[in-house]
């Protein structure tokens, strides 16, 4: 070990060294942890026995078995309780319990190279949405830069700590003060994190929110979308719509996205089918179709179609797959004609049958939507509207999945089913009744208020990355 001098004022904890200095309001585990390593002369393994659990050899579990946003491992630990501890507090799911799961990842370090260079790096790092350093400005990097390896896991792994912070590929630190010189890592500071702080703070306001997102597991979740990209597209949505809905200090350092979110006053807690009259049901009934037509008008004279009781005849252009939904046979078939049925197929039940609403007759789950809650017709409009807008969207996407392909053209044709088979699911309503990629959550209001409604759509994996490797 170098002189203690250059380790700063340090101090014995669990039979370990450390310097208090390390543990700065913002700093995250990682960088403790390696700190620690270095001044004790500890590889992955000997941290795993100091803390009184085995290495782990699962690399690819999510979160990994050694995880450092989820330290629930190290909380138990009972060799180094004060250690343990205080790692623990520095820990994302500390400052948040609730959302730090759904914003952050530890499949790779994540880090600002000036924070780096000044020996530190935030947890806050670890939240796939922030692009870039609060403080710094600088792009977050989760590769060397001298040789665009990947970094570790943000895990206990040999990789990441067995000699830490230095690429394990090209044997270059990631920044200077992490190479051989260990002495002078432990006096430098960091000069401001205010910014880290802020964003803290933010967590922190977010979390006593108590929103609430009955649906947010099913949200861009597309069982046929391939997994771990669609994981990391929630994770940055979410970070997205939530800096949406509680004013971020930082946009600049958050990723890009269209996300859109619409908020209205909810008019009860409570279901829309309870604790009403039939004659209620029936005038909510009537009112939500009546709205429901108008943008059916309104749509099928922009796209300059007829709007007939049967809509699923044309073979020529249009196969019916099982449940009504159809699919278009060519990319020749106008994608948003085709939306535009997968929408009305999503909504009306009975197509073409006489209902008690002069044949018009929606699908319960729809008409009663938010189905948790009681909303406006005005909201219930703007959800109708916006399931529309997606369903085109989609179905422009799937319009060029089918380039070339023509499902009348017998060699054509199992490529035409694949194809088909991997977006039919996108338009009905098999896995949920509205498109993947709208969300809804209830913001809670003052004691005896119902509070606010948010219809949410973001971009879905599937839609911003194609149809490539999907599985
Ligand atoms: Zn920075
Ligand atoms: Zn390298």
């Amino acid at each position: 070990m170098t002189s203690h001098k250059s380790l700063g004022a340090l101090r014995m904890a669990d039979g370990l060294f450390f310097c208090d200095s390390w543990f700065l309001p913002g700093e995250g585990p990682f960088t403790v942890l390696a700190k620690l390593a270095i001044a004790n002369v500890l590889n992955a393994n000997r941290i795993c026995r100091v803390f009184g659990v085995r290495s782990t050899p699962t690399r690819d579990a999510s979160p990994h078995g050694r995880s450092l946003l989820h330290l629930e491992w190290l909380a138990r630990s009972r060799s180094a309780p004060l250690l343990a501890a205080k790692l623990w507090s520095r820990s994302l799911l500390s400052l948040s319990p609730r959302w730090g799961q759904s914003v952050a990842s530890d499949r790779a370090l994540r880090y600002c190279p000036t924070c780096l260079s000044m020996g530190y790096q935030s947890s806050l790092c670890q939240i796939e949405g922030l692009v870039r350093c609060p403080q710094h400005n600088d792009l977050l990097l989760d590769h060397c830069k001298k040789c665009n390896a990947p970094t570790p896991p943000y895990a206990v792994t040999a990789e990441a700590f067995d000699e830490p912070l230095v690429c394990i590929y090209c044997g270059n630190a990631y920044a200077p003060i992490w190479a051989s010189v260990r002495g002078d890592l432990f006096q430098k500071q960091v000069d401001d994190e205010s910014a880290y702080c802020h964003l803290g703070e933010w967590f922190g306001r977010v979390e006593t929110l108590n929103i609430q997102w009955p649906d947010s597991v099913a949200w861009l979740a597309d069982p046929r979308a391939p997994a771990q990209a669609a994981k990391a597209n929630k994770r940055i949505q979410m970070l997205v719509t939530l800096s949406n809905i509680v004013t971020w200090t930082e946009p600049a350092a958050l990723r890009r996205s269209e996300v859109w979110v619409g908020r209205w006053p909810l008019s009860s807690g409570a279901p829309q089918t309870h604790a009403r009259s039939g004659a209620d049901l029936d005038e909510i009934t009537r009112a939500r179709v009546a709205i429901y037509k108008s943008i059916r008008r309104h749509h099928a004279t922009r796209i300059g179609m007829k709007v007939q009781s049967h809509i699923k005849g044309d073979r020529e252009r249009l196969i019916e797959i099982n449940e009504g939904m159809v699919m278009p046979c060519n990319e020749h078939v106008n994608p948003v004609a085709h939306g535009f049925l997968a929408w009305r197929l999503r909504f009306e039940s009975k197509v073409g049958e006489e209902g008690r609403t002069r044949g018009l007759s929606l699908f319960s789950v729809l008409l009663f939507w938010p189905v948790d809650w009681s909303a406006s017709d005005v909201a219930w409009g703007h959800f109708v509207y916006r399931c529309l807008l997606l369903d085109i969207k989609t179905a422009l996407e799937l319009n060029k999945s089918l380039k070339g392909l023509d499902c009348n053209r017998p060699s054509d044709f199992s490529a035409w089913l694949e194809v088909v088979g991997l977006w039919y699911h996108r338009f009905g309503s098999q896995t949920r009744p509205w498109p993947d990629s709208l969300s809804t959550l209830r913001l809670p209001a003052a004691v005896g208020e119902p509070g606010d409604i948010c219809i949410i759509t973001a971009p879905s994996a599937t839609l911003s990355l194609g149809t490539r490797n999907e599985c």
